[in-house]
């Protein structure tokens, strides 16, 4: 049964890679090896939307993936993470009439962006996230933190601002999501600010950002469509850290502001979907690179490690080491270490295990993150190649 576009509602998906089982909780980690090999695998089945570019798991089951306070995606242990969330609480505070509004954070994580929000611009704000597994209840920041979905019915709070970082992907029904919150602003002046991964940079490279929760796949022209189609506007829409995600400004119920910036448009869609047909054939070659990588370094009496175990570098793993060959695997995450990663079970180590394992290959999966890691081996003593897979 094929699928009709979630985006632009006008065509039918595609399938165009099968990525074959994955793993399903890729922010989880597990106390024992037994417990994280056990851990689920999902298939992933890729389709694309010949008039938009949408691309969507045409595999995905809701039912395998139940959202919890055990999971850990949060990505405010990186500096550099930290570093442009502070940026982007200025901007929307400098662009925005925030002072004394309600925001309204749906995937709130664990509120670090909100209460920051909150405290820069001067507004209050509830923020919603199963993940969230701080105290529940108002915080002094000006922020009512939950732990759980946002329900999206009678009791939302009236809000002025809606705001949804790195959650709106992984929606069974991105468009429904949409359609409700256009919905619940009635016809109040409503604004909001939603950002996501940028499929332009997941879909044109290895795919290690091709994830079980990821639902979605959205490109600019994809992002705009999906919204102008559950009746926002498109106030803004841009890539973010080194074009590894997309943002995009939307309003309701507020005159239409001339930024004198072309919308995305049909040439963007475009190349979207040469990306698309080159995905499958790139996928594969990526994994087949990297394997063989970690087998030339290891035959050349190299410890080749890998930096970064969230879900771009558990991805990694299941593709290119499920044998557990690497050294090791570090992250910058307390939470991590001395834990297992799902499916292949590789043990989670402080980065400063590195200073004596002799490693001259440090493997990252974010480019993003390379200056950052670069100065903190140099911080460890640790002189090492950084490949960026
Ligand atoms: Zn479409």
């Amino acid at each position: 049964m094929s699928r009709i576009c979630d985006a632009c509602g006008s065509a039918a998906l595609v399938p165009f890679a099968d990525l074959g089982p994955i793993p399903v909780f890729c922010g989880v980690h597990w106390a024992s090896r037994d417990e994280a090999l056990a851990s689920p695998l999902g298939d992933m089945r890729l389709g694309y939307c010949p008039e938009c570019a949408y691309v969507r798991n045409l595999a995905f089951d809701p039912t395998a993936l139940v959202y919890d306070t055990t999971m850990d995606t949060n990505l405010h242990h990186s500096p550099a993470f930290q570093t442009f969330s502070a940026e982007l609480v200025k901007h929307l505070a400098s662009r925005y009439p925030l002072a004394g509004a309600t925001v309204l954070d749906i995937g709130c994580g664990q509120g670090e962006f909100l209460r920051e929000l909150c405290h820069v611009a001067g507004c209050r704000g509830h923020g919603y996230d199963a993940m969230y597994a701080g105290p529940v209840g108002p915080d002094p920041s000006g922020a009512v933190l939950h732990s759980g979905h946002a329900p999206l019915d009678e009791t939302t709070p009236t809000f002025d601002f809606v705001t949804s970082r790195h959650w709106f992907e992984h929606l069974d029904d991105p468009h429904g999501f949409l359609v409700r919150l256009r919905e619940l602003a009635g016809d109040r002046p409503v604004r909001g600010y939603l950002e996501v991964p940028d499929a332009c940079y997941d879909l044109a490279t290895a795919g290690w950002e091709v994830i079980y929760p990821h639902v979605s796949y959205f490109d600019a022209y994809s992002l705009c469509r999906i919204v102008e189609r559950a009746g926002w506007q498109v106030a803004e829409t841009g890539p973010l850290f080194s074009g590894m995600f997309r943002f995009v400004e939307i309003a309701v119920n507020v005159p239409a502001s001339a930024t004198g910036r072309k919308l995305p448009g049909p040439a963007d869609r475009d190349r979207q979907l040469e990306s698309i047909a080159g995905f499958d054939n790139r996928h594969a070659a990526e994994r087949e690179h990297w394997r063989s990588t970690i087998d030339r370094l290891l035959a050349a009496g190299d410890q080749p490690v890998l930096w970064g175990a969230g879900s771009r570098g558990v991805q990694f793993l299941h593709l290119a080491d499920p044998d557990g060959r690497l050294a090791a695997v570090v992250d910058v995450n307390p939470r991590k270490w001395g834990r297992y990663l799902p499916v292949t079970g590789h043990q989670v180590g402080s980065p400063a295990s590195l200073t004596d394992l002799g490693t001259r290959s440090v493997i990252i999966t974010n480019p993003a993150y390379r200056n950052e890691i670069g100065t903190a081996l140099r911080e460890l003593g640790v002189n090492a190649e950084l490949l960026v897979a």
